[in-house]
């Protein structure tokens, strides 16, 4: 399994970190966490990914810099270039129907699936996290605090350490007694700077408290916003956490089988793609 950060950024325009967006590569699927505005695009950018082979979107909650690319993904699939005939699941919180179908009042028929069928699941995260099995791999999920509800996910295949992603938000016993249950990396959001404390979201401090009760094997900071210095984050998670720290970056791969091995060439040529592009 491997992991493509798409997006590390935040709702905060900023150079070199879009929005929300992150792809999961396995022989058992393809699995999109979040679609922030630009996502689609990324997606190709950064993995030469097309959205019409996506099985699986995984959303945390429905905040613009998570979810704005769903409209545009739909109308997306609906161009003969990208036909496909495949289901499509997408799995959210609660209220995930009710947006889909607010998209379809303002953009009618435009995103109506043409020839796939679109299954749409929300999840609560509080019911002992009951996880849902598609083509091998494995999904839970579990709240955070966060301004608007929001789900952390977890994913693991047959075999090897799985992901625990947090979207946005504050631990929670849930989150953490997911992150507890089998080895994996963690995708801790860490939108406040060094000594900010923001309600609702973390700093690098709280990232690595969190990491040391989940036992996770490696922490990648994401959901990071302008100004910070990649280096001082990564050392004040350091701080509270033994095992080892990164700082996500659009493009960066992590090969998820070897335990969290980066591949930062990888990282590197999706900067450049990006200059170019
Ligand atoms: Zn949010």
């Amino acid at each position: 399994m491997q992991m493509v950060i798409i997006g590390s950024g935040t709702a905060v325009p900023q150079e070199g970190r879009s929005a929300s967006c992150y792809l999961l590569r396995s022989g058992s699927g393809n699995v999109v966490l979040d679609l922030g505005p630009g996502s689609i695009w990324g997606l190709l950018r950064h993995a030469g990914f097309s959205v019409r082979d996506v099985d699986v979107i995984l959303l945390s909650h429905l905040h613009m810099d998570h979810c704005a690319d769903l409209a545009p993904l739909l109308f997306a699939l609906r161009s003969r270039e990208l036909a496909r005939s495949t289901p499509l699941k997408i799995l959210g919180p609660p209220g995930l129907n009710d947006h889909v179908k607010a998209l379809g009042r303002v953009w009618r028929h435009w995103i109506e699936p043409a020839g796939y069928d679109l299954q749409i699941g929300e999840r609560e995260g509080r019911e002992d996290h009951k996880e849902i099995m598609l083509g091998g791999l494995k999904f839970r999920a579990a709240p955070t605090n966060h301004s608007l509800f929001n789900l952390a996910w977890r994913i693991d295949g047959p075999a090897g350490p799985g992901v625990l992603f947090t979207g946005d938000g504050e631990a929670t016993e849930e989150m953490v007694a997911l992150g507890r249950s089998a080895p994996h990396l963690l995708v801790c959001e860490c939108s406040a700077g060094p000594d900010e404390v923001v309600p609702g979201h973390m700093n690098p401090e709280q990232a690595g408290e969190l990491a040391a009760m989940c036992g996770s094997r490696l922490l990648v900071l994401s959901h990071i916003n302008p100004g910070p210095d990649p280096d001082t984050l990564a050392a004040l998670a350091r701080k509270q956490f033994d095992g080892e720290v990164v700082v996500a970056e659009d493009g960066m791969v992590v090969d998820i089988s070897d335990g969290g091995k980066l591949d930062l060439d990888a990282g590197t040529r999706g900067r450049g793609d990006a200059e170019k592009g």
